[in-house]
């Protein structure tokens, strides 16, 4: 192998994703912060996209440009909105030419019981961690399979694969979510479209941190008992994973190595899904 080949490969290997364009939804705090950094670092420009503080997105938006060394731009698209969520789409691709990766992460949660769930924490979770799924998905399809090239990864959660209890809305999202990314992988799979989702376990982020105090409230205990005898019940590691744990995988499953493997479920738990 000449030398100019190797530097190519070991550039490759280092920046397996250079000059891939991504969306990262909901990437302005935890797992999908955490993915948007992995992704940067394996070379993908990326479209931020979430809630929160103006100057402090633009804080984190500038540190990961920084970092990296890729444009890291932002879309402050509500994925409430059908229309919304498609028109992130379709600036993002106006302003890189082309979206190869949509990682669908935002997500929000509520815990009640059935008889208490209100029908507009109901509707709300649907819309954004089920139906923004399909809008984004549906906006980001054609392009990607113009091009022949598509990576959808779906942040779903082993409350796609299994239930718990108090959480309706979001079990009933997320295992939608599972189904969703099963009927695009078929879709896609001629035209090297892949779609897979993440299930993770617990991981450690503000959505988990604002969790403990509503499981606290419904079972009427500790935060500490919380974390122990509720949230890590069933993750027989007993260890939160972490968002650079997601951040990996998304980049494997973004990568050509990756082409394989679409239509997928997969677990990051520690073991949970396995009982
Ligand atoms: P988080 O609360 O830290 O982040 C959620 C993100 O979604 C934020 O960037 C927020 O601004 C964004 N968001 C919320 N509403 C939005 C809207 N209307 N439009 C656009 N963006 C919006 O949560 P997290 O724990 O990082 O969760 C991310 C995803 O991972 C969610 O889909 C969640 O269901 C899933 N998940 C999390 C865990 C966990 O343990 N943390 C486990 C399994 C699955």
């Amino acid at each position: 192998m000449t030398t100019t080949a190797k530097l190519d490969m070991d550039t490759r290997m280092q920046r397996p994703l250079a000059g891939k364009t991504a969306i990262v939804t909901g990437s302005t705090s935890g797992i999908g912060l955490g993915i948007a950094r992995s992704l940067a670092e394996a070379g993908a420009h990326i479209v931020l996209n979430g809630l929160g503080d103006q100057d402090e997105i633009k804080r984190t938006r500038d540190m990961l440009q920084e970092s990296s060394g890729v444009t890291v731009a932002f879309d402050g698209a509500n994925l409430m909105d059908p229309v919304d969520t498609a028109a992130m789409v379709e600036r993002s691709e106006r302003l890189f030419g082309r979206v190869d990766i949509l990682v669908n992460n935002a997500g929000i949660q509520h815990v009640s019981p059935i008889e208490e769930f209100p029908a507009a924490k109901w509707d709300a979770i649907i819309a954004l961690d089920l139906s923004a799924v399909f809008h984004a998905t549906k906006a980001a399809f054609k392009g990607m399979k113009e091009r022949k090239f598509g990576r959808i990864i779906n942040v779903a959660s082993a409350h796609g694969l299994v239930a718990s209890p108090f959480k309706s809305a979001y079990v009933a999202a997320k295992h939608g979510v599972v189904g969703l990314t099963k009927v695009t992988a078929l879709e896609g799979a001629e035209f090297n479209v892949t779609a897979n989702a993440i299930c993770p376990g617990y991981v450690w982020t503000p959505l988990v941190e604002k969790q403990i105090d509503d499981q606290a409230k419904a079972h009427k205990i500790s935060r500490e008992q919380v974390i122990r005898d509720v949230l890590l019940i069933n993750q027989p590691n007993k260890k939160f994973a972490t968002v650079e744990e997601m951040g990996a995988l998304a980049v494997f499953l973004s990568s050509d190595m990756a082409a394989s493997i679409t239509g997928t479920a997969l677990p990051v738990d520690g073991g949970w899904t396995a009982h």
